[in-house]
């Protein structure tokens, strides 16, 4: 079913006017950045306020479109309220800034709060929403197409960003901006949810001509494909997830319950469609579902895997720590037995040393030995040669007499 719009609905035209309020949809959310980044500019433009002053004191009483009576006015309705001068002198000429850039002179005050001019630039752009019903809007988002379009062609600022002027005056035709509100309004205050084949195509090439207009749009890139979006709307390809349909059928049931709120009876036509959404709303969320049950059969599949790749991994870490305690382990000991080796080692050259000590004592020993004993020879061999002399002497004693004999 997703994605086939030509089957939906049993009438053809109301499977049209469902293809038109989603080409509406997809034409605003392509708006929405561009409108806001532009109100963001201008918001630096006008001008600080103080954040002090509510939007009544800087409006005076009455006002025309705001309040009528000024002895019992329900716009200006405390002592806090009552118009009076900014006390920074700044919000007044802030306010007027807004009001400059409105194209009527005639912002919607009654939208706005000026305490939150200073921080949210929204605040500013409310100032050129139509009147009525934007009180509570917060961003551009919160805006419908008939509110984002109407800043559009209401303030002046937007003057610059389209090829086409904005405000044309009579005899010229309507602008493009003009004649995209009046497709929205048709749209959404269908009593019949009908929109003919020509109709349709006329409303595709109006909002395509919008999203491609020269100035600024052609050249943001998401407009491409809000325009590929269309075309492929209005050739009825295959291109929306049920997920997106749901988003488009409760914002068509939306359109269709306020439509039937607003009439004094009820349509037969918009409730035969209503009946037709609720179908295809239980069969898009069936999809979901099924889908959403299948991404958690496969998430849970792909969780077991990765499971066990971790748990495999937890053990190979594991492994690989126990052997290198293991080899932490055989190095310790291998270090405690070299040590052991070099203690051993010590102890024998200590050992040695102290040997060689003993030898060196008694060799030193000896040596006094020998020195004695040397010495006792020199003694004896001065004897000797004491006796030697002597006898000597007493041999040429001998001599001499014998000589004298003979
Ligand atoms: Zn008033
Ligand atoms: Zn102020």
């Amino acid at each position: 079913m997703a994605g086939n719009l030509d089957d939906m609905f049993s009438n053809k035209n109301t499977c049209n006017w469902f293809k038109a309020s989603i080409a509406l949809i997809i034409t605003k959310q392509e708006l929405e950045k561009f409108v806001d980044s532009e109100i963001q500019k201008m918001h630096a433009n006008v001008g600080r306020v103080c954040g002090n002053c509510f939007t009544e004191n800087l409006i005076k009483c009455p006002t025309c479109g705001v309040c009528r009576n000024a002895k019992s006015c329900s716009f200006h309705n405390s002592p806090g309220l009552l118009p009076r001068p900014c006390p920074m002198k700044i919000c007044d000429q802030v306010k007027q800034n807004i009001a400059s850039h409105h194209r009527y002179s005639n912002p919607s005050w009654k939208n706005t709060r000026a305490e939150l001019w200073a921080t949210n630039h929204w605040e500013i752009a409310k100032c050129y929403l139509p009147p009525d019903g934007y009180t509570d809007v917060a961003s551009v988002q919160g805006t419908d197409f008939n509110g984002v379009i109407s800043i559009l062609l209401n303030c002046t600022h937007f003057d610059t960003c389209f090829s086409f002027s904005n405000a044309p005056s009579s005899p010229y035709p309507e602008c493009i901006l003009t004649q995209v509100r009046q497709i929205g309004r048709d749209v959404r205050h269908t009593s019949s949810c009908q929109v003919a084949d020509s109709d349709l195509k006329n409303i595709i090439l109006k909002l395509k001509s919008l999203l491609t207009d020269p100035v600024s749009l052609a050249n943001d890139p998401n407009a491409s494909s809000a325009i590929n979006t269309l075309r492929k709307l209005k050739n009825n390809t295959q291109f929306i997830t049920p997920d997106e349909l749901l988003d488009h059928l409760k914002d068509a049931q939306q359109i269709l319950v306020k439509v039937n709120d607003q009439s004094e009876r009820v349509s037969k036509e918009v409730d035969t469609v209503l009946l037709e959404i609720d179908t295809h709303m239980k069969q898009c969320l069936q999809q979901i579902d099924e889908r959403e049950n299948e991404a958690r059969e496969r998430i849970s599949k792909e969780g077991k895997e990765v499971l066990a790749h971790i748990e495999s991994h937890r053990l190979a870490s594991a492994k690989m720590i126990t052997e290198k305690e293991n080899e932490v382990k055989q190095k310790a000991l291998q270090t405690e037995k070299i040590a052991r080796e070099v203690h051993q080692k010590a102890q024998e050259i200590e050992y040695t040393a102290h040997n060689v000590e003993i030898h060196a004592a008694n060799v030193f020993q000896h040596t006094l030995t020998i020195d004695k004993k040397a010495q006792e020879i020199g003694n004896n061999i001065e004897i000797i040669e004491q006796k030697l002399n002597e006898t000597k002497m007493t041999n040429n004693d001998l001599d001499i007499e014998g000589n004298t004999l003979t």
